[in-house]
């Protein structure tokens, strides 16, 4: 027997990971804060996200799903222990049932990658999508190939290759979306120990799609300096130099260059978690990081400099002195996003 947050399960014979703990504590909060009526749990196992989101957030309408009878029959089992009565649980492929059906909020939580739930999900989504993959080293461009093939865009494993995993995963969603007249707008985004995990508004119309297109682009990197700059738009147009030391440079892409988090929605999410948990220093970090895509690894900076490195917070304060926009990142404990281009920022740490 399993206790979480406010309800106990039976993980007998069904996956359970306690390490996705935080994951779901941060899914109840959001989708407390967020006012979700209606929430499919598309990939159940024990059931205890959506008992979860049923007990904790008060969601009227919870389905939860598995293609596993065995699954199944699990879940009915622990909804009976927790005393819930009024929750569906059907037992058939994510796929099929997001084609027949619409729901206002929807979590994808599969086996590894979720690139093949996307289509279905981006059109049976009213509201809210959440989305977890477990799939880092195509997303992070350590498995290269797999990556195109998954995501249909260039992953490049570089310093910020965490932010790379959010930032292709986010580009796929809201493609995918853009297809069916949709505008997927992040809510918050984060990549922590072995998962990246994405939840997103929906908006309809062609326009919003428009919008949201804008915000694609591509990175091109030079693994010569550890420099990079962003080429904004779907079509690619790559100088193939890089404009600190000259060198060649690859491109990523195309992956979502807009915001990651809506900053309000994550501050008053906050005061729905435990202040002492990690989920709680997770969204709090997320919600004090700049909107400015990648950042540079302090410590990564300084070895090729041959300096030792100072303080991270004395880095950012040196850079907000200077009259740059700089914070910490959650994606690395010596990560600094900033706008400060690459050749300033190595003057100031010099
Ligand atoms: N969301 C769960 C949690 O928070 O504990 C964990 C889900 S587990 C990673 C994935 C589950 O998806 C398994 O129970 C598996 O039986 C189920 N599954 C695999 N393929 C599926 C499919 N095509 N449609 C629906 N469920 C599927």
């Amino acid at each position: 027997m399993v206790v979480e947050g406010s309800v106990r399960v039976n993980t007998d014979g069904v996956f359970y990971n306690p390490r996705m703990k935080t994951n779901r504590d941060i899914c109840v909060a959001m989708a407390s804060e967020l006012g979700v009526n209606e929430y499919l749990d598309a990939f159940s196992a024990s059931g205890i996200r959506g008992i979860r989101v049923r007990k904790e957030a008060g969601v009227e309408r919870v389905v939860m799903n598995d293609i596993s009878p065995s699954a199944c029959r699990r879940i009915r089992e622990n909804l009976a222990l927790n005393d819930i009565s009024d929750c569906e649980v059907t037992c058939e492929s994510a796929s099929a049932l997001m084609s027949r059906r619409r729901f206002e909020a929807i979590d994808l939580d599969p086996f590894g990658s979720p690139a093949q739930f996307l289509a279905p999900a981006a059109s049976s989504a009213r509201s809210y999508l959440f989305i977890t993959a477990t799939d880092t080293a195509p997303l992070c461009g350590a498995h290269l190939k797999s990556g195109v093939r998954k995501y249909l865009a260039v992953p490049l494993n570089t310093e910020y290759h965490r932010e790379m995993g959010v930032r292709i995963l986010m580009g796929a969603v809201i493609r995918e979306m853009a297809r069916v007249d949709r505008r997927g707008i992040p809510l918050l985004s984060y990549a922590t120990e072995h998962y990246v995990r994405v939840h997103m508004r929906i908006k309809k119309g062609a326009r919003e799609a428009d919008e949201a297109l804008e915000s694609m682009g591509y990175v091109e990197h030079c693994f010569g300096c550890g420099g990079w700059s962003l080429r904004m738009g779907m079509g690619c147009r790559s100088s193939g130099t890089c404009s600190f030391c000259g060198g060649r440079t690859c491109t990523a892409g195309p992956l979502w260059l807009g915001p990651l988090h809506d900053k309000d929605l994550l501050r008053a999410s906050l005061k729905r978690l435990d202040p002492e948990s990690r989920a709680h220093r997770l969204v709090l970090l997320c919600s004090e990081e700049i909107d400015v895509p990648f950042y540079y690894d302090h410590h990564k900076i300084c070895r090729r400099l041959r300096i030792t490195p100072s303080k991270v917070e004395k880095v950012i304060s040196d850079l907000l002195e200077h009259g740059y926009r700089a914070s910490r990142t959650h994606f690395n404990g010596v990560g600094i996003k900033t706008d400060a281009p690459m050749g300033d920022l190595i003057s100031l740490l010099a």
